[in-house]
């Protein structure tokens, strides 16, 4: 190999840092105490992408901070537009794999789904995500900036984001503690100063960490994926979940409403003839019964060639009704942007790398 093609020594990223860890650059050359707030300041309440940007800062302490850290380690590679607004955000890594974000606009409020793994380990049969296993956890500065890309995208528009749902690829709750550290940036005043009750984590529902999720803020709202009302079936669409008993899924969630107050959403995938039965409706209420929370029925969103169909509209309709005279609240998930790949990790499937995505139409 020769010299030039050797790839450089890449810098630590600023957005890695916990939020309180940036006294850190005050051992810098030319730093002062206060630099470390001004810097922190730059890059999360004035979005800055150099370090040239931040023009109060003494000179030498700023070639010191640019020899030794990047502001951000992932770039925007891609913005797609659906045509009903949704946007989705193809976002390439230092090590050049993609992931995704997407934006979805809605009347009141506009709501950021964010990734947290490359690929996903869970594996549910329906899903793109897991279709090729879990490549690597994201860092907390991968989760930090898909927020970053997200509110400079809709500045553009004078638009702000309003909702920030942990629902693109990955289980969220198996990269826990970068997790941690993502969302206390987000949350924080010193960081992005994002409402936790704005925040939804969703998971597949490991126990042990629904337990443990107020150490992502105590306001961070809870949504279990259940897809089934019964142990067999869900073992079917999620095989690669260890087992874990669907009742002690839903005693954990249980735990979480009792500790926190806040109401849990239950998703579950719609998918034809497997799960849309009005006996699985009629099962779900009893699993439920006495459960705070509602369920968000997701009308599977086709991904390439999985053997599974769309619900017929009559189907889901039936579903929720059954719910409803059940005493269990629920909502139906519109599909949105369907013209740009937006169900989960479609478009990461088409360039997984950024190199695939330069090499387009080649
Ligand atoms: N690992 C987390 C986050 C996954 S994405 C979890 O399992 O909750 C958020 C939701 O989208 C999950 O409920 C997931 O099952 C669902 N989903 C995945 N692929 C889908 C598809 N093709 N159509 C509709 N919903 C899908």
């Amino acid at each position: 190999m020769t010299e030039s093609a050797a790839a450089p020594p890449s810098l630590p990223a600023l957005t890695d840092l916990p939020v309180d860890g940036f006294s850190v650059l005050t051992s810098l050359p030319g730093a002062r105490p206060f630099h470390a707030a001004s810097v922190r300041r730059w890059l999360y309440a004035r979005g800055a992408t150099t370090v040239d940007a931040m023009t109060d800062l003494p000179k030498d302490f700023r070639a010191a901070l640019a020899a030794s850290y990047r502001l951000r380690s992932t770039k925007l590679a891609l913005v797609r537009d659906s045509d009903d607004g949704t946007k989705k955000l193809l976002i390439e890594l230092a090590d050049g794999l993609t992931i995704e974000s997407v934006l979805i606009p809605e009347a009141e409020r506009t709501t950021l789904c964010m990734s947290t793994q490359v690929g996903c380990g869970v594996r549910c049969a329906f899903c793109a995500s897991g279709m090729l296993g879990v490549v690597r956890n994201l860092t907390p500065g991968e989760m930090v900036e898909q927020f970053l890309w997200a509110r400079e995208t809709l500045a553009r528009e004078q638009r702000e984001l309003t909702n920030v749902v942990v629902m693109g690829g990955g289980e969220p709750l198996n990269n826990f503690e970068h997790l941690k550290v993502a969302l206390e940036t987000i949350n924080h005043k010193d960081g992005l100063g994002f409402g936790a009750r704005r925040i939804t984590v969703s998971t597949i529902g490991i126990p042990s960490k629904i337990d443990r999720m107020e150490e992502l803020g105590k306001q961070v709202n809870l949504a279990v994926s259940l897809h089934a009302p019964n142990e067999e079936l869900r073992g079917r669409l999620i095989p690669g979940l260890d087992r874990v008993p669907l009742s002690d899924v839903l005693a954990a969630a249980r735990r979480y409403f009792d500790r926190t107050g806040r109401e849990i959403t239950f998703e579950y995938v719609v998918l034809k003839d497997v799960n849309d039965r009005p006996e699985h409706a009629r099962e779900l209420v009893r699993l439920l019964r006495g459960m705070r929370g509602k369920v968000n029925l997701i009308p599977w969103n086709p991904v390439g060639d999985l053997p599974f169909q769309r619900p017929e509209r009559e189907a889901v309709d039936t579903f929720a009704m059954i719910l409803d005279e059940g005493g269990i609240k629920s909502t139906v998930r519109r599909p949105r942007g369907r013209d740009i790949d937006a169900a989960c990790g479609q478009l990461r499937r088409r360039y997984p790398t950024g190199e695939a995505l330069r090499n387009r139409g080649e």
